[in-house]
């Protein structure tokens, strides 16, 4: 349905070269004193002047001058004020979707970033207002127990903010409620349950559970949501993966309306990446790791991966589907089980993943899901993970696409603005999001799926 025209722009970006000229960069005050690893020999800058899409080099030479991290932050706070109107004031504050992916939730995250960057108490009140006014609409939702599309998503922005406020009596009414949806019988049901029972993937089951009760977590204090609390569920996802896994030759397994997805969203990379930050027995430890092996050994001759098993064609550069959003899951195993020991092979993997983001990630589309902003978020997570200019240059350059011609693109149709055009997921939220993100790009993370 999408085939009339390429996915993606033909990147001709200037890619990272290391070099003497590297004063022109240095304004951003980070990256200095890094290991100035010899890779950048290998990929000369590849620059098409007649690209018009492309941002031009600043002052020619070896690439572009990119945004100061003020610029960036004065861009993203910028847009974040515009999403603010559109989505909550502008329509006097009433909320028709309430969740993160889609709604006004994810209007709420982005203030809380901009107060994270900023310090202003205005996004923190503003977030809490729209937490607050996303909450009541959702009582009228069915309920979905997950962070990016359901109600532990609402309830857990509101105990971060609330944690941030001071507010205690607000925080215990959204952990009060949090842990009302996490007395839902079908989130620990085992696979004796069979298919019927709950999802297990990262946007409406059951690894989406776990990680607001992580984001809470990391906020405000490990065991605000006890293990007491989350066992039961990581239980059933091990136990439910292995049922799942039966004759198909892998340790864990999933599906979700019936196809062996393996992508952030709806497959093995979210729900990998979810159970990686629990304690973990060690054959479950064992077995996932060994999941993300065989993804490994699986994926594409290109190094992108299938959306799902079976999948032969090699499509989608996506963080829902493909290479990006497996290869934030495989930062996080490198990191998790030592990138110069045995996560060494997860972290090759995640930068081989991210030259495929780099070649065919620039795409026509918006948000965090499947768009430019969320395939940055790869590089990032890479240039955390190793402190290698590199990858900060790769998310820099895309970001810098966006500001530059996004809103110009997306107005000339050239791009896909989202059906719900101001939204985190889909939308230009995303801009603003990692354009903040950007200002300190060692803090950064991506959104509901990289814990800060
Ligand atoms: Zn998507």
């Amino acid at each position: 349905m999408e085939n009339r025209q390429p996915r993606y722009f033909a990147n001709t970006l200037p890619d990272y070269v290391e070099s003497a000229r590297e004063e022109g960069e240095g304004e951003k005050g980070e990256g200095e004193g890094e290991r100035g690893e010899p890779e950048g020999g290998k990929a000369p800058a590849k620059r098409d002047p007649s690209m018009t899409d492309m941002p031009r080099g600043g002052g020619g030479g070896e690439g572009i001058r990119f945004p100061s991290s003020q610029d960036f932050m004065q861009s993203g706070a910028t847009l974040k004020d515009d999403i603010v109107h559109r989505t909550w004031t502008a329509v006097d504050r009433t909320v028709r979707d309430p969740f993160m992916y889609t709604g006004t939730l994810g209007t709420a995250l982005l203030c809380l970033k901009s107060y994270q960057v900023t310090g202003n108490e205005n996004d923190l009140k503003t977030c809490l207002d729209i937490v607050d006014a996303s909450a009541a609409a959702s009582l009228r939702a069915k309920l979905v127990v997950t962070f990016l599309c359901g109600h532990s998503g609402i309830y857990a922005v509101g105990a971060v903010a609330a944690h941030y406020s001071k507010d205690q009596r607000r925080f215990n009414r959204y952990i009060n409620l949090f842990n009302e949806v996490a007395s839902e019988r079908a989130l620990a049901a085992g696979p004796e349950d069979g298919g019927m029972g709950m999802p297990y993937e990262l946007l409406y089951g059951r690894a989406g559970f776990l990680w607001s009760a992580l984001y809470i977590n990391r906020h405000c204090g490990d065991g605000t949501i006890p293990l007491s609390t989350t066992g039961a569920v990581i239980e059933a996802i091990i136990s439910g993966g292995r049922a799942g896994a039966a004759n198909t030759g892998w340790p864990l397994m999933y599906q979700w309306h019936g196809t062996r997805y393996w992508g952030a969203a709806h497959g093995l990379a979210g729900i990998m990446q979810v159970l990686m930050h629990f304690p973990l027995s060690p054959s479950a430890e064992e077995d996932v790791k060994a999941t993300l092996r065989l993804m490994i050994r699986n994926r594409f001759p290109s190094g992108n991966y299938p959306s799902s098993e079976g999948k032969s064609r090699d499509l989608l550069v996506h963080w829902c589907h493909g290479a990006p959003g497996v290869a934030v899951t495989m930062v996080t195993a490198a990191s998790k089980y030592g990138p110069q020991g045995e996560g060494a092979e997860f972290l090759q993997a995640a930068v081989e993943a991210a030259d495929v983001v780099w070649e065919r990630g620039l795409l026509r589309r918006a948000g965090l899901c499947h768009g430019v902003s969320g395939n940055a978020y790869v590089f990032l997570s890479l240039f955390r993970a190793t402190g290698e200019k590199r990858h900060l240059h790769r998310a820099q350059a895309f970001a810098t696409f966006l500001r530059d011609r996004g809103q110009e693109l997306i107005r000339t149709g050239k791009m896909h603005g989202g059906d719900r055009p101001y939204s985190l997921y889909e939308g230009v939220a995303g801009f603003s999001y990692l354009w903040l993100d950007l200002c300190q790009p060692e803090n950064s993370r991506f959104p509901g799926y990289e814990l800060f």
